[in-house]
């Protein structure tokens, strides 16, 4: 066990990231089980235990006799300067054991700018950070996610991904591993390695070969031996009823990102806008039953005691059962004073009834997502909402009496124009119009959060090149110049920041080398505007000989070889390049659920089904 005496944790803002014992942790004799399993997220501890998927993964792998899995979260700068003085090294918080002990630590990857911190976590534990430097001695590094679809600039770093849902494939990974440790680690690590490989949904990055064209672009990816699979596709739960749920999460001593319960409707979206990964990548719509739903949610508030349960999912108000489960919590719960969030609303009048249904017990602000300022450039990225959709949405929720509304923009699309971009500050100066018109005084609150588009791998926008920095801040600044009224805030990312995420979004393995370097030189916690450290990763790129520009801001050709093509969602290529054409006709595509099937591919190439409980 791993000493950290009280003088450290004196040093340090919020020991209790650190301390562990939280309420439903579980620690087992790691002598009594087979593999031990570190689940990390390279983000700190609010973050990292607010993710619904390794909470998922935590229950199946403790729930198995022969296997242990324990937390581990990404020190904070504070902590890891101690750890480094002290000579600490990387733990997890179960045992407080060293990670370097475990047979696997498992990374969830869910952004760009997390990837130094699982090079951070693995150095501190003193685990070689290279793959190809690690044998059967040391931990096998796993990285799961949204973004292992495409995961090669994390190739040099990791020993095999997991690609898609991780309920489908986290036991026959752990049965692996376990009849390999013991038969005795027959081959060594590369023996694990290609008795892994024959799972399906497992990339081995070291059994692929990958080739460059003199101009930079990816000319081939070649499997090195004739058993290793041309292209791995991802893994999909059938039946969302039969799959184990996190219905004993650990409940934090401090506050985190989302301190509820997280009750996850469904998995998937077929709304179809064409700047969403996720609406690609957890298609088809695969619905939970309305009891199922009830039951983990007793199970939750009397395993957990909280005193609110959120309905997640990519769009939860889709749920086609959603009013009456809303009905049915809500007289379930109410006497125990649990309130019902929902966190995502769609813009319509549906959408306020249920938001007045759940604020019978709690209010809270509402939040729409528009996406963009006009109606041209929402045909273009598919979001299906009419101007009137919104104002009609808004002032049901003004008559309703909400005051404040916040509206979520991104700039930076495919096609757009500053007559787009103006169109974000018409809209909310529209909103506070409409309010003074209801109420008959002025009075509103309007929040405007605008976030710079990135183009991500198996999306229609896939091909775009990416708005260079200088670009996005002059619309930045064009935007700020047209919002006279100072009761609309105007919030914006930090275009640097987005063009870094662009370049990892859809780079390749050449890019390991950048990452290495910039972490060298002191980059980690890069989401984190304290800790960005611009001038740290120009300076990577320069030393590496790497053109950021080539991976953000090119324009890729629909026959070029893209670094993930051996990474299938499901989704036919075909579909995206006419999704593209689609866009830049400016014409929508229907929600495949509950009108035609658009023949994205998912369904027949996947053999899965669409799970819809039609209640509506
Ligand atoms: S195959 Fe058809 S029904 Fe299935 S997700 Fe794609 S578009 Fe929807």
């Amino acid at each position: 066990m791993v000493a950290l005496s009280p003088a450290i944790l004196n040093h340090v803002a919020k020991p209790a990231r650190y301390t562990g014992n939280e309420w439903n942790s579980v620690v087992k004799d790691p002598a009594a089980v087979i593999v031990n399993f570190a689940l990390a997220m390279p983000d700190v501890y609010e973050v990292g235990m607010s993710n619904l998927g390794l909470k998922i993964l935590y229950q199946i792998l403790n729930n198995r006799s022969d296997t242990a899995a324990e937390r581990v979260y990404a020190p904070w700068v504070d902590m890891e300067r101690e750890m480094r003085v002290g000579g600490i090294p990387l733990f997890t918080l179960e045992s407080r054991r060293p990670v370097a002990d475990f047979d696997v630590v498992g990374f969830s990857l869910q952004y760009e700018l997390s990837y130094t911190n699982v090079l951070n976590m693995l150095d501190l534990a003193g685990i070689p950070v290279l793959a190809r430097e690690r044998n059967e001695r040391q931990p096998l590094v796993a990285c799961g996610g949204p973004c292992v679809f495409n995961p090669e600039p994390m190739a040099d770093f990791t020993d095999f991904f997991v690609l898609g849902e991780g309920e489908e494939v986290i036991k026959e990974t752990v049965e692996v591993i376990a009849a390999w440790k013991k038969r005795g680690k027959p081959g060594g690590k590369e023996g694990v390695l290609k008795d892994l490989a024959r799972l399906n949904g497992i990339y081995i990055p070291a059994f692929y070969d990958v080739s460059y064209h003199s101009d930079g672009r990816v000319s081939m990816v070649k499997p090195l031996s004739p058993e290793v699979k041309p292209v791995i596709s991802k893994r999909v739960v059938r039946d969302m009823d039969a799959v184990d749920f996190a219905t004993k999460p650990i409940v934090p001593y401090i506050e985190i990102v989302h301190n509820r319960i997280m009750l996850e409707l469904f998995r998937g979206c077929t709304r179809g806008c064409r700047f969403c990964q996720a609406g690609t990548i957890y298609r088809p719509v695969r619905e939970r039953k309305m009891e199922t739903l009830l039951a983990h949610a007793q199970e939750l508030v009397d395993n957990t005691g909280y005193n609110e349960i959120s309905l997640v999912s990519l769009s939860s108000a889709d749920y086609s059962c959603l009013s009456d489960l809303i009905h049915s919590l809500i007289d379930r719960f109410k006497d125990q004073g649990v309130s019902i969030s929902l966190p995502s609303l769609r813009i319509d009048s549906f959408s306020i009834e249920l938001a007045k249904q759940v604020q019978q017990v709690r209010k809270s602000g509402l939040t729409f997502a528009p996406e963009a300022g006009t109606q041209r450039m929402r045909n273009v990225i598919n979001k299906g909402v009419t101007h009137e959709d919104l104002l009609t949405a808004v002032g049901a929720a003004f008559c309703a009496g909400w005051s404040s509304v916040k509206l979520y923009f991104m700039i930076g699309l495919p096609t757009e124009t500053d007559e787009d971009v103006s169109g974000i500050a018409n809209l909310a100066q529209e909103v506070m119009n409409l309010y003074k018109e209801i109420k008959g005084r002025r009075g509103a609150k309007v929040t405007i959060s605008v976030s710079s588009f990135v183009p991500k791998p198996h999306t229609p926008f896939q091909w775009f090149g990416q708005n260079p920095v200088e670009e996005i801040e002059r619309k930045q600044r064009l935007l700020r110049s047209l919002i006279k009224d100072r009761n609309i805030t105007l919030n914006w990312h930090d275009a640097r920041t987005s063009f870094l995420e662009g370049v990892f979004s859809r780079g390749d393995r050449r890019l390991g080398r950048v990452l290495y370097q910039a972490w060298q030189n002191g980059a980690r916690f890069d989401g984190w505007s304290e800790h960005f450290k611009f001038d740290v990763w120009m300076e990577a790129f320069v030393a590496t000989g790497i053109d950021p520009a080539f991976y953000a801001n090119r324009e890729r050709q629909f026959d070029e070889i893209l670094p993930w093509d051996h990474l299938s969602s499901g989704v036919d290529k075909s579909f995206l390049v006419r999704e593209y054409g689609q866009a830049l006709s400016e014409s929508v595509t229907k929600d495949c659920r509950r009108d035609l099937c658009a023949d994205c591919g998912v369904c027949p190439g996947l053999g899965v089904d669409p799970v819809d409980w039609g209640c509506r």
